[in-house]
Formats: structure tokens, sequence, C-alpha cells
């Protein structure tokens, strides 16, 4: 039986899958992912999965249904898995440990009667981090592939459809990748939490109850450049510092409201250190538990804002550049997933945590062409995206033992349902 060992084991291995012996880096459609998904299909394969590598560049591993001397070919999959692509500089779980623990399970049901299929995903693109569009894997499977990312464009100038052909893969072909609604059972992702409310609740497991949609601008605060000196105050009229005070509302506006807003980019000209700022831009990322708090919390900070710009003189110029609606988990896999985390010896198992995510997954994409539920593990001190990423083998444990009893609780509701 795998063990939560073999897990971490497997975890380090994928680390040799990267873009420098230094550092972990796997971006989309390089030979590093390509090396992941080879590593990932021996593991598969070993669990009794037949593999095959999607025309997005996806992983995916399959037993169909009944058992492996009975089999039912040709039933509807649940779906268990996560993404192997990592940010530059990564740990080594954000999105791994998913699709490691998702063969493990996979392996540990190998000789269990199922009434779907079960399959494994390892998708090749969450993190956007080489073309500036995240998901792009999971989009795919999802049929929600926009044929206008094919032009997008990495560091080096390499398009998306010329990086899909360097992988021997063809972009004209990805709408292959695609599954049918009728065909999928549902899809169930085990996640590290990156965030410290599992910690601080000291327990290992959580359920998701809704992935957040974040919604994101470009405000231009528009005031004049003139002199430093030149310039008493009664007649300046200084972007930046209607910005700052901007930046500071948003932070009391978020933290009052429950809300996550976050300035990560902060512009100004002209620039010169004794000039006053006539123009100022910053991005803002918004996101909440639901898609009405995050827009009530919008309205609210666009108020404030336009007023600290009204006070001062200032124009407010705002573009949004991102809206996605949030994925809520569907409430039977919930059920599932909590069921799952009951039958552990985790602490308060008996009332699993729920979790919104502010972070967005995988599962985000699939919630177009299936349910998804979601599983969180606890990782040290919150961290994620940065090679200090850890978690205990003690939470993989009972991750791996949740995951299995979800997925035995999800088929005995598609037995009933038959
Ligand atoms: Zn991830």
């Amino acid at each position: 039986m795998t063990t939560a060992a073999d897990v971490l084991a497997r975890c380090a291995e994928l680390d040799r899958c990267s873009a420098s012996p230094h550092h972990l880096e796997r971006v989309h459609l390089t030979p590093e992912h390509a090396a992941a998904n080879r590593l990932a299909a021996g593991w598969m394969a070993e669990a009794g999965l037949r593999t095959w590598q999607d025309a997005a560049g996806n992983q995916w591993g399959r037993r169909e249904a009944g058992t492996p001397d009975r089999p039912d070919p040709g039933r509807p999959a649940l779906v268990l898995g996560s993404h192997l692509d990592t940010v530059p500089d990564a740990g080594s779980y954000d999105g791994m440990l998913g699709v490691v623990m998702a063969i493990a399970v996979a392996e540990r049901l190998r000789g269990t009667e199922l009434p779907f299929a079960l399959e494994v995903v390892g998708f090749g693109d969450e993190e956007g981090a080489r073309f500036g569009k995240a998901l792009l894997g999971s989009s795919a499977v999802a049929g929600s592939w926009d044929p206008a990312w094919e032009d997008l464009r990495d560091r080096a100038g390499v398009s998306l459809r010329q990086a899909f052909l360097d992988a021997g893969l063809d972009a004209a072909r990805v709408g292959e990748a695609a599954r049918r609604p009728e065909d999928l059972v549902g899809y169930l992702e085990a996640h590290i939490e990156q965030g410290p409310h599992l910690e601080a609740a000291d327990r290992s497991l959580g359920y998701v109850t809704t992935i957040a949609g974040a919604r994101r601008f470009l405000l231009s605060v528009v005031g004049e450049a003139r002199h430093a000196g030149g310039t008493p105050y009664p007649r300046r009229r200084d972007a930046l510092v209607g910005a700052g005070e901007a930046v500071v509302a948003v932070e009391r506006l978020a933290r009052d409201g429950g809300c996550l807003a976050t300035v990560g980019r902060l512009e100004v000209w002209p620039g010169a250190v004794n000039v006053i700022p006539g123009r100022a831009e910053l991005t803002l990322d918004l996101r909440a538990a639901t898609d009405a708090e995050r827009d009530a919390m919008w309205d609210r900070m666009h108020a404030e804002i336009a007023a600290i710009c009204g006070r001062r003189g200032l124009t407010l110029e705002v573009v949004e550049t991102h809206r996605a609606p949030a994925a809520p988990c569907a409430a039977w896999l919930q059920q599932a997933v909590v069921d799952g985390i009951r039958s552990t010896d985790d602490h308060g198992a008996d009332d699993p945590l729920a979790l919104w995510s502010p972070a967005g997954h995988d599962a985000m994409a699939l919630a177009a062409v299936t349910d998804v539920g979601m599983l969180f593990l606890r990782c040290a001190d919150g961290i994620s995206h940065s090679p200090d990423e850890d978690v205990r083998a003690i939470d993989v444990a009972r991750g791996l033992d949740a995951l299995q009893a979800a997925v035995l609780r999800v088929a005995a509701v598609v037995a009933a349902r038959a």
C-alpha cells in the first residue's frame, strides 16, 4: 500500500523535473513538464491505471468500473487530481501532492469494486507561470479553451502555439482534450491549504465550500505634474498621495468586510525626485467567499476611492482587467469530503472545518463541466509558492485515508442512484 512516506518521496522525486538544479521551476510544455508526466504515468501504471497524455499536455490514468477481474468499461468517471506545473522557485507540494495522493488512492482501491471509472489527472498548467494565463490544462478539459490564448507568448517570445509543437502536440487539436459532462461523475482534488487556518485550528484536514473568483482592476489616479519646489500645497494635485490614501482605504475596507484585497503594483509618472506625481496607476485584486460579497465590497471601495480623489482634485479612471465567478463545491461532494475527514483520527474530525479558498484551483475550471469537491491539507505556517512549503507526514496519512473514504462515499451515492 502506498503510504504517506511514499507520497512524500514521490513529491521529492518530482522536484528533480526542474528547469534548474538549484530551484524547482516546472512550467507548461517544457522538457521538465514532459519528464514529470512520464514519472506520474509510471506511478499510474503501477497503480493499475491505463495512461495517456491528452491533446493539452495533461497526464491521465484510468481504471474501469467494476473490478480488475470483472471490469464494466465505458462508465462515467470520478476524476481525482491536481496540477504538476509550478511557479518559479516553487515548493514541492502545491499541486503535485494532490496528483501523487490521487495515484496512491487509486492504488489502494485497485481491487475494490466501483460503480464508476476512476481517473487520475495531473494538469499541465494551473499556475499560468509561462504564458500569464492560468488554468490552461483544466480549461482544455472543461471545454472552455479560447483559441486566442494560442497567440500568448512567454518571456522568450515563444507563442503557446509553438510551445505545443515543441512538445510534440498540436494546439489546433486541443479540443480533443475536452470532456463531456455525461462522461464524468465529479472531480475531487486534494491540495495544501496555502493558508494558516488549519494550522491555527490544530487540524490536518478541512473541506472547501467554494473557490473564490477574483476581480482585478487597474486604477489610474490623475492629478497634475508640477515643480516640487514652486508649487504650494493648496495648488498641488498630487496623484501619488491620493493613490496612497486609496491603498490604505482598500486595506481597511477589506479587513473590516472579511474580504481580501491587494494592491500589488503601483507606478508613478513622471517618477522624478523633484516633480509632483501627475499620474499614479495601481492594480487591485479583490476576493471574497461569494461573488455578492466581493461585488458589494468593490462598490464600497470604488465610492471611497472616488471620494478621496474628489477631495484632492484628482480624477479616477477604472478598468476592470479580470473577473471570474466563484466556483462553489457541490453539496454532495462537500459531504463526501466531510465523511472522508470524519473517518480519520484528525483533531476535531467529528466536526470538520469548512474553508473557502481565496486561491484559484483546477477545480474552478472543472466546475464548468462537472461537480467538484476539495480536501485541504495543513501546510506549515500557511506558506506556499515558496521552497519553504512543507507538509507533515501525519497530515498526508490522514489526507490519504480521507480521500479514499470520500471516493467510497461517492461510490455509495452513485450506486444508490442507479
Ligand atoms: Zn495549486
